[in-house]
C-alpha cells in the first residue's frame, strides 16, 4: 500500500492549494478571454512554469497543471482537437518539474515537497439523463486521468462541477487510479446542483464514494460559500475543500456570473455583463480572503485555496492566515517603513502630519 501523502498532511493541519489559472493567465495577455482554452502550456511553457513558481513562492502546497478546459471538447471548438495530448502532456510536465523543485526554505513541517496534480474538470456536454453525453465525458476524462498518471502525478483534482453526477463520474474514474482524490463541486445560482441533488447531499455521496476531499470551488465568493461549508463540514468526516473566488457574491447574486456593475460605472463591458472580464470592481482585498480562511480553517476545513481571481498575494494571505509561514512572507506588508504613514522614528514628522491630506 503507498501512502497517501496527501490525507497525511491534511491530518496534520492546512494544506494550501493555487487554482484560478484561467484568469490569471488571461490577465498576463497569454489566452483569449471567453475562449478560455489553456494553449500557453504549449505556447509560452516559460510563463505557466513562472506562475506556478510564483504561487509555491507564496506558499502553495499543491502545484495543479493547468489542463482546465484542456480537454477534448473544447479542442474540438477551437479546431485544434490534434494538440490535446500535446497540450496535457505538456502542462502535466511543467508542474511536475516545479513541484520537484520546491525549494527547500518552503518546508512549513519537516521536509515537504509540492504535491503534483493531474485535474480533470467540468466538461460543459454533460446532459441529465443523456447517456450518448455522458459517454463521451467519460472517455475524456479517462484518457486526461491516463496521461496525468503517466506523467507522474501525486495526486488527482476534479473540480467546478455542477452536475452532481458529472461529478460522480469523474470520481469513479480519478479512484481507479489509486491516487489521492479531491473532488470540488460549483453550484450555480441556483444554490443547488443542476440535476436537482443538494450541495450536502452531493458531497456526502463523494465521501461515499472515496474521495479523499470533498468541498466546493470556483463561482463563489467569500460570503456565498462559506454558509453551504458549515452544512458540508458537519455532514462528512472526511476532509473538506474550500476555494472561493475573491470577489463580493451575495444572496441576490450568489455567483460572479450575473453580478451588475456598480452604479457610477462609466464604461460597462461591450458584452454587457461584468463576467469575465469587468469584474474587478467587486474584488475582495487580501483581509476579506486571508479572514475567510481563517473561518473555514477554524471550522475544521485544511484543504484551502483560492479559485478565479486568485494570485500569489491572495496565496500568501490564505496561507498566513491560517499560522504557516512561506517564502513569500519575507516580503508581507510592513507599513512601518511607508514615508507617510509609517511609525518608524526616521520618518519626518512634516511627512506623517501631511497624511489625512495626501
Ligand atoms: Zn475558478
Amino acid at each position: 500500500m503507498s501512502t497517501n501523502r496527501l490525507k497525511e498532511r491534511l491530518d496534520k493541519g492546512p494544506v494550501i492549494c493555487a487554482e484560478g489559472f484561467l484568469f490569471e493567465i488571461e490577465k498576463r495577455g497569454y489566452m483569449a478571454s471567453g475562449e478560455f482554452v489553456p494553449m500557453v502550456s504549449l505556447d509560452h511553457p516559460e510563463v505557466l512554469e513562472n506562475l506556478h513558481r510564483e504561487f509555491q513562492h507564496a506558499g502553495s502546497d499543491i502545484v495543479e497543471a493547468f489542463t482546465y478546459n484542456g480537454h477534448r471538447e473544447k479542442m474540438r471548438v477551437i479546431g485544434k482537437e490534434e494538440l490535446l495530448e500535446p497540450l496535457n502532456r505538456a502542462a502535466l510536465k511543467i508542474a511536475k518539474r516545479v513541484a520537484l523543485d520546491t525549494p527547500n526554505r518552503h518546508f512549513n513541517q519537516g521536509s515537504r515537497p509540492n504535491l503534483m496534480a493531474g485535474n480533470i474538470s467540468n466538461s460543459n456536454i454533460w446532459k441529465h439523463n443523456d447517456k450518448e453525453s455522458q459517454k463521451v465525458v467519460e472517455s475524456m476524462f479517462s484518457e486526461m486521468i491516463g496521461w496525468a498518471v503517466e506523467e507522474g502525478a501525486d495526486m488527482l483534482i476534479g473540480e467546478t462541477f455542477y452536475y452532481a453526477e458529472e461529478a460522480f463520474k469523474a470520481l469513479e474514474i480519478m479512484k481507479k487510479t489509486g491516487l489521492p482524490t479531491v473532488l470540488t463541486i460549483s453550484p450555480m445560482g441556483e444554490n443547488k446542483m443542476r440535476d436537482g441533488k443538494s450541495v450536502v447531499d452531493t458531497c456526502k455521496e463523494l465521501e461515499q464514494l472515496g474521495a479523499d476531499v470533498v468541498g466546493l470551488n470556483c463561482f463563489r465568493g467569500p460570503s456565498t460559500m462559506l454558509p453551504f461549508l458549515k452544512d458540508i463540514r458537519k455532514a462528512v468526516k472526511c476532509h473538506v475543500g474550500a476555494l472561493p473566488i475573491p470577489y463580493r457574491t451575495s444572496e441576490d447574486y450568489p455567483t460572479f456570473f450575473n453580478l451588475p456593475d456598480r452604479s457610477n460605472c462609466e464604461c460597462p463591458s461591450p458584452h454587457g455583463r461584468t463576467f469575465p472580464t469587468a469584474l474587478d470592481p467587486h474584488y475582495c482585498n487580501r483581509y476579506e480572503v486571508g479572514q475567510f480562511a481563517k473561518t473555514a480553517n477554524d471550522l475544521g476545513i485544511n484543504y484551502l485555496g483560492v479559485c478565479c481571481g486568485a494570485n500569489p498575494m491572495l496565496i500568501r494571505e490564505v496561507a498566513e492566515s491560517v499560522g504557516l509561514k512561506v517564502p513569500a512572507s519575507k516580503y508581507r506588508e510592513n507599513m512601518e517603513n511607508h514615508f507617510m504613514y509609517g511609525k518608524n522614528k526616521r520618518i519626518p514628522k512634516h511627512m506623517t502630519d501631511y497624511g489625512d491630506k495626501a
